[in-house]
């Protein structure tokens, strides 16, 4: 507490705009905090960005807000240029979540406290909070999508009983973030029954972390190989691919255009295998709508942005955020003190009540998928 309260005597010089925002005291008007984002390619990012942004400002902060185009030397210097600046805060999406301890500890050194935003900060004693989803549920919720849409599960998730064997593929994000592992672990933890018992078999036979990550998470890379599997695997008729695990939308969208390329379909009815996703992007909100994605997870960034603000406030105030898991999120050195947010499973017919009467996509959005 005491290195926080160090770092809170160096606000920046902007000019105060705004009154007190209720911070117990904390003189807000004149701090700044830096929110380093990954990539303006995926939108729940420009969304996180956003809300953060908006967030922070109506509680009375100034924000540095970057985006990294998802180069890591980027991010480094936009995250060593906010400190330079004289950010009093720092708010973190890691692109590579082991590739910014010397940046983090240069900000300590300096009595800056570090929040990890949503992807935990690896091998650095250097981050003080981490804000998240309950990851591992996230992977959970992908396979259960999966076995819903092949018709194993009920729309209360329970198991049908159905017997027929099915054939899928796996895929899993960039190997360099730590969500990675968590999902694509809940997601495996929940097939594994199912593989186990024969009713699931993955077709190429590739299932570690190795074999089906996609850096980046590149809807083009995901779409090689989706490609490059139905080549090896699935043309010369030796079984029809059934389903794919994937764990975000843009590679479901990368793996559904191969798919259509190769003559499975338009759509879930007329042949396209169920693919699962993550974020509900508008794009592929309408893919559910239109029944081409069968599922994705939503996890609402505006709630996420809501707990980083808190915790900077916490802060502000010289105060340790509240933290509701201090077990899991282990990043090598030290175990980061998480709050973690849950997550929704969404599906055609629950687009209108999680995402439309939430006000994240509105009706014409879902329609025109735009
Ligand atoms: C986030 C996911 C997102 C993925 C790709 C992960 O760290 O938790 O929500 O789909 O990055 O941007």
């Amino acid at each position: 507490a005491a290195v926080l309260a160090l770092g809170l005597t160096a606000c920046s010089t902007d000019s105060p705009e705004t009154g007190d925002a209720g911070n117990g005291g904390a003189d807000v008007q004149e701090m700044t905090v830096g929110v380093a984002m990954p990539t303006e390619t995926s939108e729940r990012w420009i969304a996180d960005g956003e809300a953060v942004e908006s967030q922070l400002e109506a509680a009375g902060y100034d924000v540095d807000l970057q985006f990294a185009g998802d180069d890591i030397s980027t991010q480094q210097q936009q995250i060593e240029q906010m400190i330079t600046n004289g950010a009093d805060i720092l708010i973190v999406a890691s692109i590579d979540g082991t590739a910014l301890a010397s940046q983090l500890e240069a900000a300590s050194d300096r009595g800056i406290p570090v929040i990890a935003y949503d992807r935990l900060i690896n091998g650095t004693e250097a981050v003080d909070f981490y804000v998240t989803f309950d990851n591992y549920e996230v992977g959970v919720q992908q396979a259960q999508s999966l076995l819903r849409g092949l018709g194993y599960l009920d729309e209360s998730y329970q198991d049908t009983g159905l017997e027929d064997e099915k054939i899928i593929e796996v895929f899993a994000g960039s190997p360099d973030d730590n969500n990675t592992g968590f999902f694509y672990g809940g997601a495996m933890d929940t097939l594994e029954p199912f593989l186990e018992d024969g009713r699931l078999t993955i077709g190429s036979g590739q299932r570690t972390l190795d074999q089906v990550a996609t850096l980046r998470w590149d809807q083009a890379t995901a779409q090689r190989r989706m490609e490059d599997l139905l080549t090896s695997t699935y043309s010369g008729g030796s079984g029809q691919l059934d389903g794919v695990l994937s764990p975000y939308d843009g590679i479901s969208r990368g793996i559904i255009t191969a798919l259509q390329n190769a003559g499975y379909g338009d759509s879930i009815e007329s042949g396209l295998p169920v693919v699962s996703g993550q974020d509900s992007e508008i794009a592929s909100v309408k893919m559910i709508a239109d029944g081409v994605q069968f599922a994705s997870i939503f996890k609402d960034t505006r709630k996420l942005a809501t707990q980083a603000v808190e915790a900077a406030s916490s802060y502000a105030e010289a105060q340790e955020p509240e933290a509701n898991d201090t077990e899991t999120y282990d990043n090598g050195v030290k175990v980061v003190p998480s709050y973690l947010l849950e997550s929704d499973i969404v599906v055609a017919d629950n687009i209108d009540s999680l995402l439309v009467e939430t006000g994240y996509w509105t009706e014409s959005e879902v329609a025109s998928g735009l």
